[in-house]
């Protein structure tokens, strides 16, 4: 059965002025050219967003981590920290692609006939570092936890998954999310890197122990190793934890040619990644929502959501890569799985 797939688009995200930042205004757009400019365009669904309240970012947010994105929008430009730009429409916009989520989760959600199986959020600011009271690392608001306490309290869902895939750890989400046992968080990244968090035994706690999983990626993965992790640990603890809506934190900075980090992923290895958390969406009848995180290089990455997009709607895509060659480096991987694996068997049946 075929999958069918959609954009969610931000019309105001060039408003987010960040200037040469490499999270700038120029990232969504150049994806946006390949896609309107390929075949595949008429296959995309569009969903209009809306603006998300104060009251749905309170969700996940503290009242202050609010005034302060408010306060430094209002004296742009300005930093939040030493990776955070911010531009007099910053909060505006962060609002903006926050509620553009939550326009994806109510479509996917509540599915009526037009309404596609999944939905992909072309949205900036990212969101996955901003943490409960910090906005930090080029994010505002944390658009996944913003969408997944929305599904819960809203639509009055039990069980929402994150799967993180930016190469970065999602240490915002992991915080906002820590003792919650309604919101399942996985994370592949790269350890160590920025922000540092993200270790194996990092598992969450009180209620939520267990509904935090890292997998600590060896610098130099690849294709192969992510598939690995994907089909040998994420796909069973999602099989158990049998979500009723999926959120994918995608961030595709771990290519093999972006420059802030050092994976080797290539566009067919993402277009697995998106294949298979579509692929399980569907097999269960649920929803899958992507949200736009990292992924700096501008010359890769619109293959690279193309190859997503393809992934999530089951269609046939270019992923010739030329970083591909690389691949089947030796990174240590067979003992790190064992390890992430020993890490989770006390909760989940890896
Ligand atoms: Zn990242």
């Amino acid at each position: 059965m075929s999958r069918s797939t959609g954009l969610v688009l931000l019309a105001d995200q060039a408003l987010h002025d960040t200037g040469d930042h490499p999270e700038n205004s120029r990232r969504i757009p150049t994806v946006l050219d390949r896609l309107q400019g390929s075949d595949d365009w008429d296959r995309f669904q569009i969903v209009e967003p809306r603006a998300a309240g104060i009251e749905d970012i309170r969700r996940a947010h503290t009242k202050a981590h609010i005034d302060l994105v408010r306060s430094s929008a209002e004296s742009a430009p300005s930093w939040i920290d030493g990776d955070t730009p911010v531009s007099k429409a910053s909060y505006d916009v962060a609002l903006k692609a926050a509620g553009a989520a939550l326009s994806s989760v109510d479509a996917v959600v509540d599915p009526s006939e037009s309404s596609p199986d999944s939905l992909f959020a072309m949205i900036r600011p990212p969101g996955h570092h901003a943490t409960e009271g910090r906005p930090m690392g080029f994010c505002l608001f944390n658009n996944a936890a913003v969408a997944a306490r929305y599904a819960v309290e809203h639509h009055g869902l039990d069980r929402v998954a994150i799967l993180d895939w930016d190469v970065h750890h999602g240490n915002g989400t992991q915080d906002i999310l820590w003792q919650d046992p309604s919101v399942l968080f996985i994370s592949l990244h790269q350890w160590p890197l920025y922000p540092g968090t993200g270790w194996l035994e990092e598992r969450g706690a009180g209620d939520g122990e267990g509904f935090t999983v890292n997998l600590p990626m060896p610098p130099s993965s690849g294709d192969r190793e992510h598939s690995q992790a994907m089909i040998e640990v994420i796909e069973p603890i999602l099989e158990a934890y049998d979500p009723q809506l999926l959120i994918v934190s995608a961030g595709q900075d771990g290519h093999a040619a972006d420059q802030l980090a050092d994976q080797l992923i290539t566009a067919a290895g993402f277009n697995s990644l998106a294949d298979r958390a579509a692929g399980f969406a569907a097999g269960r009848g649920i929803g899958l929502v992507a949200l736009h995180e990292g992924g700096y290089n501008l010359a890769t990455l619109p293959q690279l959501d193309h190859a997503i997009l393809a992934g999530f709607g089951d269609f046939a895509t270019d992923l010739s890569d030329p970083y591909s060659e690389l691949g089947a480096i030796d990174v240590g991987w067979p003992e790190r799985l064992e390890e992430i694996k020993r890490a989770q068997r006390p909760h989940w049946p890896v």
